[in-house]
């Protein structure tokens, strides 16, 4: 690879741009994590962190990718043999049903498109169906990665509480907390999985668990084997500011200068910029001739725009020339949507021209790899941005 001159584009869907400050925030010498300035910290962090979950309850930070706190949400809330619902909303879904069954879990899986967000409408059927209560969760992808879908979070607690099931509601905010409007107390979420690669603007290896009540009552009995995850000394430990085991120090900095910048801006803010962004791409993706992934106006991603190529054309090799030609990364289609599908992420640390870049950067690059559009397709997304 040749010397490229400014900044590399990094406009996959995470991890994210992290903002200078927070690298310099990251970039300060180790303290010791059983020492009293680092118990300052975490007591702060703690408490700091969960306005942005939308929760007074407690928030568990494992030194760990979004997987490892898939794997904390399901092993210490169920048991072996339990039965969860899940819904195929894209690759993500997919791989933590995959999880859910590595650890013997049976799991009720809703076949779906990729297109569409979970069925509030399923969940309220299947659990009216449940008389005996033998499914003890739900579990949905708040935000799919995969596809720029999402799913309407409040209308599957709704459907829940109508068919007056005791089922645990599991969600997986990886790619939307800090980016697209999340409550985890008002939607009466009980464990919310998130990593720090996304909204909170972090390089990965931190990811989280807030957890309700009814979580916390359900981890006293649940069965499956667990250690590393369990939050029961973790919780002990974090009562003094404490972690069980040695906690990804420089990426607390990071979060703490992290949740500074949130704050600053405002989470409505920050909420209300991505869903901008997410607009404006789209009027220029529709703009092109292309079609969204996305095929409910309910759903759509305000962290990531996947779109679709025209059939004949591999959506990789338009990476690729992008990549060379403009020196920007975007997603890759992933599972069955593998060359079908780009993906432009747009968010964390982004603003109107950054993503006027980006967007210029995917125009000419899909006319260089020869895909037929509208090259003015991209005047949609500037007039978009150049309005309030
Ligand atoms: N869930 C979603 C929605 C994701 O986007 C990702 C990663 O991109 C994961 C889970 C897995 O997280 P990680 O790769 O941090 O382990």
């Amino acid at each position: 690879m040749s010397y490229a001159a400014g900044r590399h584009f990094l406009q996959i869907p995470g991890p994210t741009n992290v903002p200078d400050s927070i690298l310099r925030a990251m970039s300060a010498p180790v303290i010791d994590h059983r020492g009293p300035e680092f118990a300052e910290l975490g007591r702060e962090l703690l408490q700091g962190v969960k306005p942005v979950f939308g929760t007074t309850n407690p928030v568990v930070i494992y030194p760990a990718t979004g997987t490892g706190a898939w794997e904390a949400a399901l092993v210490n809330t169920l048991s072996p043999g339990d039965r969860i619902l899940g819904f195929e909303t894209g690759h993500f879904a997919t791989l933590w049903r995959e999880m859910a069954r590595g650890f013997g879990l049976e799991v009720d899986f809703v076949p779906g498109d990729w297109r569409h967000g979970a069925s509030p409408e399923v969940v309220a059927d299947t659990l009216a169906a449940d008389t005996a209560h033998a499914i003890k969760a739900v579990c949905v992808v708040h935000n799919e990665t995969s596809t720029g879908v999402t799913s309407r979070v409040p209308d599957v607690r709704a459907a829940i509480d109508a068919a007056g099931h005791p089922a645990l509601l599991l969600v997986d905010t990886i790619s939307s907390l800090g980016s697209i409007d999340y409550r985890h107390d008002e939607w009466g979420v009980d464990v919310t999985v998130a990593g720090s690669q996304k909204g909170l603007m972090l390089p990965p290896g931190m990811s989280f668990n807030a957890v309700s009540e009814k979580a916390m009552e359900a981890a006293k009995t649940a069965a499956l084997p667990k250690t590393f995850w369990d939050w029961g000394p973790m919780l002990a430990a974090n009562q003094r500011g404490f972690f069980p085991y040695t906690p990804n120090t420089n990426l607390m900095y990071g979060l703490k200068e992290a949740l500074r910048l949130l704050n600053e801006e405002g989470l409505p803010n920050v909420f209300a910029r991505h869903a901008r962004h997410a607009e404006a791409t789209r009027a220029a993706v529709r703009g092109w001739g292309l079609e969204v992934v996305c095929l409910d106006e309910r759903e759509h991603s305000g962290s990531l725009t996947a779109v679709l190529v025209p059939d004949g054309v591999d959506a990789d090799k338009v990476r690729e020339v992008i990549l060379d030609r403009f020196d920007m990364s975007l997603g890759a289609g992933l599972g069955k949507l593998a060359g079908k599908i780009f993906r432009i992420g747009h968010l964390g640390a982004f603003n109107d021209l950054t993503l006027a870049g980006t967007l210029a950067g995917v125009q000419m690059g899909l006319t260089l790899a020869g895909v037929p559009l509208d090259r003015t397709g991209i005047d949609a997304a500037l007039e978009r941005l150049q309005s309030e």
